[in-house]
C-alpha cells in the first residue's frame, strides 16, 4: 500500500507498521530507504531477505537528532559534532563504535555502526513519531540502482514489502557521503552527497578515501 507522506494520518499508520515488524519504503533527501525497526531483529532480517542483500553488508540506523543516537554509540568525537552542527540534518553518515545496543545484524558483525540524521520532512516527522532507530539501506534490490521515487521502489519490490511512503522525488538522487574517524584523521569510506571540499572548509584539510 502506498501512503502519503504528506499527511500526518499516514505518518501514524507507518509509525505502526514498523512498531508491528513490517518492511516500509520511505523517503529520504538522498534515496528511497528500505526501513525497519532497528531494535527488531526479525524485521531487520526482514530487510536482507527483501533485497537479498548479503548480511555482511552492514544498515545505517536513522536518528531524528545527535540526542537520540547517543545510547547507541560508545563516543561522538568533537569534529563529528563540528560536522554535524554543519552538515546534520543532511546527507552525511557517520562511523561510530557501537554500544550494546546495536545488534550485530545491523552491523555485519563490526564494532562501529553507521549513523545519520535525515532530512527529509515525512522522515523526520516519521522518526518523531515512532521515537526509536530505523535501520535503512537504499530501497532497491541488491546490485541494482538506488530509487528516487515511490513509484521506483514499488517496481523493484512489489510484493516483497507491505508499505512505501511517498514522500515525492528525492532532492539529491545521490547517497549520503559516509566518514570514519581513523588516527584523529576524517577518511570517507563511501563518497557521497557532501563532498570532500565541502567536508574540508571545516576540517582545515581534505579528508582521504579510507
Ligand atoms: P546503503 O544504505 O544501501 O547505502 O548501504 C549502507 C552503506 O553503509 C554500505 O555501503 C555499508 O558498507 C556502509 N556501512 C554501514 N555500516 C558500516 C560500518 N560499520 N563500517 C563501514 N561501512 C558501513
Ligand atoms: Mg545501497
Amino acid at each position: 500500500m502506498i501512503l502519503d507522506g504528506q499527511s500526518p494520518s499516514s505518518i501514524t499508520a507507518a509509525a505502526q507498521a514498523l512498531q508491528r515488524g513490517d518492511l516500509l519504503g520511505l523517503p529520504t533527501e538522498t534515496v528511497y530507504g528500505l526501513a525497519a525497526d532497528a531494535n527488531h531483529e526479525d524485521a531487520v532480517l526482514g530487510i536482507f531477505a527483501a533485497k537479498n542483500r548479503p548480511h555482511a553488508n552492514p544498515l545505517i540506523l536513522h536518528f531524528d537528532h545527535l540526542a537520540s543516537a547517543e545510547p547507541y554509540m560508545l563516543a561522538f568525537p568533537a569534529v563529528f559534532k563540528l560536522l554535524y552542527q554543519s552538515f546534520c540534518p543532511g546527507p552525511l553518515t557517520f562511523i561510530v563504535p557501537k554500544s550494546s545496543l546495536v545488534s550485530e545484524l545491523i552491523t555485519g558483525g563490526q564494532e562501529t555502526v553507521a549513523i545519520r540524521f535525515p532530512k527529509h520532512q515525512a522522515l523526520q516527522h516519521l522518526l518523531k513519531e515512532f521515537g526509536r532507530p530505523i535501520a535503512a539501506p537504499s530501497a532497491n534490490l541488491y546490485g541494482q540502482l538506488s530509487p528516487t521515487t515511490a513509484q521506483h521502489v514499488y517496481s523493484q519490490l512489489n510484493g516483497r514489502i507491505p508499505f512505501i511512503l511517498d514522500g515525492g522525488a528525492c532532492d539529491q538522487g545521490l547517497e549520503s557521503t559516509i566518514i570514519g574517524l581513523e588516527n584523529e584523521r576524517v577518511l570517507i569510506y563511501r563518497y557521497g552527497s557532501i563532498t570532500a571540499e565541502q567536508l574540508a572548509v571545516h576540517l582545515g584539510y581534505t579528508p582521504e578515501a579510507k
